[in-house]
């Protein structure tokens, strides 16, 4: 079966599509099917592998609307991962999901067929918690918290914490925290290392040892409409990620034990 990730962190610009992007296409690298859904109307994960948001039809508007299916819709990337894209049009879902039954499960019911045919499925969240990223959360069994460690970083995972618990409550009664990644990380400053270590004591084993540098290679890549791995695989960003990918992999192959500590009680 699929393991579906959300992506996701209400805070905007903490790296949540570098996050989507990369670690599909280093997943892919290591092997593993893999389907990455863009479930914000910027369209920034579907560009930054390389897909012409206006090319991009049907997308997964339709998808949640009930106008098209995965398999109508998925695109195959040139990085051997599959991507649900979306453009500006997905905005207006937010006003059209309010009318259809069922409103917060669309994703997931869409979703269904594909937990044979992956084994990793990554929804990049956009930067709210709207009807978008309530149906990411139900569709999902957990998610992946990108964070900057910065002084208002543990604030935000509070109110993140609240959220996912109501949808936990409500929704999706499994949902829990799969990981928390420190993105754009510099060793060099004593905050960053004064709230990863706060991190580290509340979440415990739900942090990733792997950390994402800051490295400009990972911001020049989109632009080029390529995850790093295909643009500078040597960067320290690409080498972040393909360990990530890797932690990933042992975690879910139980080469790593992890406890429940700092499990989303
Ligand atoms: P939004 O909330 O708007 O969706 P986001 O959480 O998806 O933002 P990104 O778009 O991934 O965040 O990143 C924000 C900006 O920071 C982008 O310009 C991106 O290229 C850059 N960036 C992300 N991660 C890194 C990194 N590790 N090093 C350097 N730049 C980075
Ligand atoms: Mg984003």
């Amino acid at each position: 079966m699929a393991k579906v990730l959300a992506v996701t962190n209400q805070k905007g610009g903490v790296g949540k599509t570098t996050t989507a992007v990369n670690l599909s296409a280093s997943l892919a690298a290591l092997g593993q099917r893999v389907l990455m859904i863009d479930l914000d109307p910027q369209g920034n994960a579907t560009t930054g592998c390389g897909i012409m948001k206006r090319e991009a039809l049907p997308t997964v508007y339709q998808i949640l609307i009930g106008r098209s299916t995965l398999e109508e819709s998925r695109i195959r990337t040139d990085f051997d991962f599959d991507v649900l894209p979306a453009n500006r049009e997905l905005a207006g879902a937010e006003v059209e999901l309010i009318e259809l039954a069922n409103r917060e499960f669309r994703l997931r019911d869409a979703l269904a067929a594909a937990g044979a045919e992956y084994d990793f499925v990554l929804m990049d969240c956009p930067p709210a918690l709207n009807m978008l990223t309530v149906n990411g959360l139900v569709a999902a069994e957990a998610v992946m918290i990108p964070m900057q460690c910065e002084y208002y970083a543990l604030e935000g995972l509070t109110d993140l914490v609240t959220t996912l618990r109501k949808v936990r409550a409500n929704l999706n009664p499994a949902l829990h925290i799969e990981g928390l990644l420190r993105t754009m990380y510099d060793p060099r400053s004593t905050l960053t290392q004064q709230v990863s270590g706060e991190l580290e004591s509340h979440f415990g084993d739900k942090v990733y040892k792997s950390i994402i540098p800051r490295n400009v290679r990972l911001a020049e890549a989109p632009s080029y409409g390529k995850p790093v791995i295909a643009f500078d695989r040597q960067s320290r960003g690409a080498q972040a990620y393909l360990q990530l990918a890797q932690e990933m992999l042992d975690r879910r192959d139980g080469r790593v034990e992890t406890s429940q500590q700092g499990a989303l009680a």
